[in-house]
C-alpha cells in the first residue's frame, strides 16, 4: 500500500501535538506523534510509506495534492490540531476533493465528538498507534485497512509505547527543527507518555492519565545512536521529564559509561525539584527546565487542582539551585480571565521577578472540552464546535493583557538583563519572538514566549 503520513500545511508555522497546538516563532518541534506513526506504518506496510511535514518543508496544499497524485498515494494519515482544527478540516476537505484519497484523522476533538465529524473517513483517538498497528497486521488491501480502522473507533486498547524501538529519522531533515534558544543539531523524543497529576485544565501527552515509560534499552540505544550521528541536544517531549527519578539515575550511569555528552531540555513540575533531583538533572546534562507553576495565588493553585505550595522563598531557592548547577529555568504561568483581574496579574509581576527565572511565559487559560475545568465552568464559556471556539466569557482583551504582561515583566531592569543574555546569544530568534508578540494583534497568540 502507498501510505502518506502528513503534517498538514498551514499559513504560519504551528506545532501540532495530540494534546495541544500552538504557533511557533524562532523554533520548531518535530511532529513526533506523526513520525512515530510513520515508523510503525513503515515497519508493517509491505508497500511504500511516505512522510511529509508540510510545516517544516513549507509545502502548500497544491504541492501536497500533486505529491499524492504523482506517487499514487492510496491513504493519508494526519493529525488535526486542537486550536486550528477549522483550518485543518478545510485542508483535509481540499485534499480529499482533489484526490479522492481516504484520509485518516487523528484528533482529540473529533474523537471526543465523533458524531459531529461524520464527514471524516476515519477518526483515531489516543490509541492511534495501537489501532494503526493492529489494522495493518489484519489488512491486505486499502479497503481492509479502512474497515479495520473504522472497527476500532470508540474501542479502548492497551497503550504500548514500545511498538517501535525509536522513530525512523530518515523521514526528516533534522535541520528543520529547533528548540527555543538553542544551537546545534536537536532531536526530539519521549522518555514516556502521560502524566499522573490531575491539574483540571490539562490534556496530558496522548491524553494518558498514567505515566508509561518506554523500554529503557530503547531509550538508551536511541540516545547512543543520536550522539554518534552528531546530535548535540535532546528535547524531551514528556509532560514531565522528572517523574521517574530512578530512570534518570540509570540514564546518568549509562551516559557516563558510554561517554555520551548531550544537552537535555524538558518540562517538569516545580514540586518535583529538590537538591537530589537538581544533581541528577545536572549529571544527565539538562541545560534548561521549563516549570509549570501557573499561578502565585494559593487559592488558584487549589482551584486548578495543581496544588503547588506557593512559598516564594522555597520557589526562589529551587530556581537558584537549578541555575547554580548550570540549568536555565523557564516558568509557565496561566491567566484565568474570570478568576483573576488584570491588575492582580500585573501586580504579581513583582513576586514573579523575585523568583529570578531566566524566562517567563504567560498563556491565557483555554477551557478545553473533555477537561474537568471545562465541566466546572461550562456556564462561563463561549463554546462552539463548528467553528471551534472555547473561551471564557470576558470583556477583557486577553491578547492585549498577555502582551502588556510581557512588556511589564521584561522591562524590569533585572528581567531585561536576563532576557538580554538570550538576545545577545540568539539575536535572530529573539527578533522573531519579539515581533511575534505584536505581529498579529487580531489573532490569539496561542504560543509560548
Ligand atoms: S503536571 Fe503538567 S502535564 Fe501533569 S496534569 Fe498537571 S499540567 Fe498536566
Amino acid at each position: 500500500m502507498n501510505i502518506l503520513v502528513l503534517n498538514l500545511p498551514f499559513p504560519r508555522k504551528i506545532i501540532r501535538r495530540y494534546s495541544c497546538s500552538y504557533y511557533s516563532n524562532g523554533f520548531l518541534y518535530l511532529p513526533q506523534e506523526l513520525l512515530r506513526l510513520a515508523t510503525i506504518i513503515k515497519q508493517n506496510n509491505t508497500g511504500n510509506t511516505f512522510f511529509i511535514d508540510a510545516i517544516a518543508e513549507n509545502r502548500s496544499v497544491k504541492d501536497i495534492i500533486k505529491f499524492v497524485k504523482n506517487n499514487h498515494i492510496e491513504i493519508i494519515f494526519t493529525l488535526l490540531s486542537l486550536d486550528f482544527i477549522d483550518n485543518d478540516l478545510k485542508i483535509v476537505n481540499k485534499i480529499k476533493q482533489s484526490t479522492s484519497v481516504p484520509i485518516v484523522s487523528i484528533s482529540y476533538l473529533a474523537s471526543l465528538f465523533r458524531n459531529q465529524f461524520q464527514h471524516l473517513d476515519v477518526v483515531l483517538d489516543k490509541f492511534f498507534e495501537q489501532k494503526t498497528y493492529f489494522a495493518l497486521k489484519n489488512s491486505s488491501s486499502i479497503d481492509d485497512l479502512i474497515n479495520s480502522l473504522k472497527e476500532t473507533e470508540g474501542k479502548t486498547f492497551d497503550f504500548n509505547p514500545n511498538l517501535i524501538n525509536q522513530v525512523d529519522r530518515s523521514f526528516i531533515n533534522p535541520k528543520n527543527y529547533q528548540e527555543v534558544f538553542c544551537r546545534g543539531k536537536t532531536a526530539f523524543l519521549y522518555f514516556g507518555f502521560g502524566c499522573p497529576y490531575k491539574c483540571n485544565y490539562c490534556i496530558s501527552s496522548y491524553d494518558y492519565k498514567n505515566y508509561t515509560l518506554r523500554k529503557k534499552e530503547f531509550i538508551f540505544d536511541e540516545l547512543e545512536q543520536l550522539y554518534k550521528e552528531g546530535y548535540k541536544n535532546i528535547r524531551v517531549l514528556d509532560d514531565n521529564s522528572t517523574i521517574n527519578k530512578e530512570f534518570l539515575k540509570e540514564l546518568d550511569i549509562f551516559l557516563k559509561e558510554k561517554k555520551i555528552f548531550l544537552n537535555f531540555y524538558g518540562l517538569s513540575r516545580i514540586s518535583l525539584i529538590d537538591k537530589e533531583m537538581v544533581e541528577i538533572l545536572k549529571d544527565v546534562g539538562f541545560k534548561r527546565i521549563y516549570l509549570g507553576l501557573e499561578t502565585l495565588n494559593q487559592k488558584m493553585q487549589e482551584y486548578y487542582e495543581k496544588n503547588i505550595e506557593v512559598n516564594l522563598t522555597i520557589l526562589r531557592e529551587k530556581i537558584r539551585l537549578l541555575k547554580s548547577n548550570g540549568i536555565e529555568t523557564g516558568l509557565w504561568m496561566l491567566f484565568h480571565p474570570l478568576k483573576q483581574t488584570k491588575n492582580e496579574l500585573y501586580s504579581s509581576i513583582k513576586e514573579l521577578s523575585y523568583l529570578k527565572a531566566d524566562l517567563v511565559n504567560l498563556s491565557i487559560l483555554v477551557p478545553y472540552p473533555g477537561t474537568k475545568l471545562f465541566d466546572l465552568e461550562k456556564e462561563n464559556i463561549n463554546y462552539s464546535l463548528n467553528p471551534f471556539i472555547s473561551e471564557f466569557k470576558t470583556n477583557y482583551n486577553c491578547d492585549k493583557i498577555e502582551r502588556m504582561f510581557y512588556v511589564r515583566y521584561y522591562l524590569r531592569p533585572l528581567n531585561a538583563l536576563r532576557i538580554m543574555k538570550f538576545v545577545l546569544k540568539y539575536p535572530i530568534k529573539s527578533i522573531n519572538l519579539f515581533f511575534s508578540l505584536f505581529k498579529n494583534p487580531i489573532d490569539p497568540r496561542k504560543d509560548f514566549i
